[in-house]
């Protein structure tokens, strides 16, 4: 490092106003050359963080000789400036103390961001080495080493070798530099990028696990968070150099990828609006997403013609994107929706993790490992819980629907017995007949009704007469094979419908639950117990076009003959 004017130690000695002008001629030399040499005399020479001068060319014309000339403001050697510079210069001077010529290496790893670079090696006063690298045509380029610009250059002993970098941008400005020695130039091209090949990798298995989800149930939230993470895989790829790295492409041809900055936050939109159905219950909030949609939708429409124009106001539309979301999740929260508050969750990673990036993309914050990735760990984290919302609100729905099948069988049986109830018999019924038609088998019913019954309440009770109706039930439903149908009809009426039985059959089946019910002594309490009989009347249905309806009518009059004829016996219909 050398300062322009050193303090001679007699400065005490001079008189006041030489010090003062000494002073100011100091002043003014450090503004000229606001960025001191780096000393490059070292054994191992492995820089990555320091003050480099730079220069905003907004003519985007200036020359060489004529930048060198120019006075370079001071920042750091990895610097984003945001949009409003479209070409920059950059000035890193590099002195060399020692004895030996130095061999150096400048690497510039986030090359792969911008649109041409060009590179002037300057020692005393005069160009000895230069290259250009234009990112259209950079896969051929000797330079280019999958993403990083790599300049060799060197430092003679005793002398300073100034570079000066000229970068050309799409819609925003990155710089990074760094210098290396031989040694240390290699060990930085390996490696690298492993983290974000990890979030990459993380978001391929979410991308593959709803795709197949929504082949499997055609949801369309599963199809939607699919084609964002899709949009935010290859936007983190793109921007973190994983593309370049991988596929050894550049500039325009990749560069319209960006437009995954606008497919993002539409699929993120259209996701909110199924999950929690805006349109239905939340008419405002919808109408708000809807707007917003529009305006990401104009974005990518403009962008498919120019994406560089169409970036530029990018960072302010995803703030925009995030103050809407996150006003609208909250304010659906506040209307009580059980998914809210996840989402909230998710989008504030995604809010926070974003706000930094867009604040580091805009050149307001200087950059660390956390902004500049900002966007990927956020949508990383708002993916993960994103996928978390999914399976909850695949449970959600899937006790909604095993509540609906239990609303079903509350329709369907009788509450007392748990027998089925006339209305789920009459049309299980008809469906069974038919069935047992189209293959030419055989249906029987059977009717029944207990004896006497009011005698049982009458005498002991209502309770007790359910306790006998319970008891009755399950003999009913004991003697009777699987596949019959056992309803309670009503009151103590019974009917059990039985398919591939023909007449005997059935009648065999009414003696034998005759029997049972004969034998059976129903226990209501400690010293009662009582006995009941039933009542049956059988029929077969007719093979060719009677209803459930009809035969059960026919079994009805048989079971008044059997009524008639003394109770406890089982008649049949002609
Ligand atoms: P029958 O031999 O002629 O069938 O005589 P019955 O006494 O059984 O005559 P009926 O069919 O007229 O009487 C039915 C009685 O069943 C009337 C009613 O009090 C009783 N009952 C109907 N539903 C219930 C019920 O859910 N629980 C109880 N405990 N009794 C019921
Ligand atoms: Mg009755
Ligand atoms: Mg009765």
């Amino acid at each position: 490092m050398s300062l322009p004017i050193m303090f001679p130690a007699a400065t005490v000695l001079v008189p006041g106003r030489m010090i003062v002008s000494m002073f100011l001629l100091w002043v003014v030399s450090i503004a000229a050359h606001a960025v001191p040499a780096l000393d490059v005399s070292g054994d191992e020479i492995r820089l990555t963080d320091f003050p480099v001068g730079y220069l905003v060319d907004n003519s985007q014309s200036l020359s060489y000789e004529t930048v060198r000339k120019e006075t370079f403001e001071a920042a750091n050697n990895t610097a984003t400036l945001g949009t409003g510079a479209s070409v920059t210069w950059h000035r890193i001077a590099l002195h060399n103390s020692g004895a030996e010529e130095k061999a150096l290496y400048l690497h510039m790893p986030m090359a792969y961001q911008v649109r041409a670079i060009e590179i002037y090696e300057e020692r005393s006063q005069g160009v000895v080495g230069q290259a250009a690298v234009d990112l259209n045509d950079a896969s051929d380029n000797p330079l280019m080493h999958r993403g990083t610009i790599i300049y060799p250059f060197s430092v003679p002993a005793g002398e300073t070798t100034v570079l000066f970098v000229r970068s050309q941008l799409y819609s925003h400005q990155w710089f990074a530099a760094e210098i290396y020695d031989d040694k240390h130039s290699r060990k930085a091209l390996v490696g690298g990028h492993l983290d974000i090949a990890l979030l990459v990798g993380m978001m391929m298995a979410l991308v593959f696990y709803n795709g197949l989800l929504y082949f499997a149930t055609s949801k369309k939230e599963n199809l939607l968070y699919s084609l964002y993470l899709i949009s935010g895989v290859v936007w983190i790829a793109l921007s973190y150099g994983l593309i370049a790295k991988a596929f050894n492409m550049y500039g325009d041809a990749v560069f319209i990828l960006n437009l995954s900055v606008f497919t993002m936050p539409i699929f993120l939109v259209l996701f909110m609006m199924v999950i929690f159905e805006t349109r239905e219950f939340y008419v405002t909030e919808h109408r708000i997403l809807k707007v917003l949609l529009a305006l990401l939708v104009a974005g990518f429409g403009y962008g498919f013609f120019d994406i560089e124009g169409a970036l530029i106001p990018a960072s302010s539309l995803a703030a925009l994107m995030m103050v809407v979301t996150f006003s609208v999740s909250l304010s659906i929260l506040r209307k009580g929706h059980p998914l809210a508050k996840f989402f909230l969750v998710g989008h504030s990673f995604f809010v926070v993790f974003n706000g930094l990036a867009v604040l580091f993309y805009k050149g307001l914050i200087e950059p660390n490992y956390l902004n500049s990735h900002g966007v990927g760990v956020g949508i990383v984290l708002e993916a993960i819980t994103l996928a978390f919302i999914i399976s909850y609100r695949i449970k959600v729905l899937e006790d909604i629907r095993s509540q609906q099948d239990e609303l079903k069988r509350q329709a369907a049986t009788d509450p007392l017995t748990q027998l089925y109830n006339r209305r789920y018999f009459m049309a299980e019924g008809g469906y069974l007949v038919e069935q047992a038609r189209a293959t030419g088998e055989q249906v029987s019913v059977i009717t029944m009704d207990i004896d006497h019954f009011k005698l049982v309440n009458d005498t002991y009770g209502h309770h007790v007469g359910d306790l006998v109706l319970k008891d009755v039930a399950d003999i009913f439903q004991k003697f009777s094979r699987d596949r019959d149908l056992v309803a309670r009809f009503g009151g103590e009426e019974f009917m059990i419908l039985l398919p591939g039985a023909g007449h005997a059959e059935a009648e065999g089946c009414a003696e034998r639950i005759r029997q049972g019910v004969e034998k059976h002594v129903v226990q209501a309490g400690d010293n009662v117990r009582i006995r009941v009989t039933v009542s049956l009347g059988v029929a077969q249905v007719s093979s060719a076009t009677e209803s459930v309806e009809d035969a059960a009518r026919r079994a009805d009059k048989a079971l008044y003959e059997a009524k008639a004829g003394g109770r406890n016996r089982v008649c049949s219909a002609a």
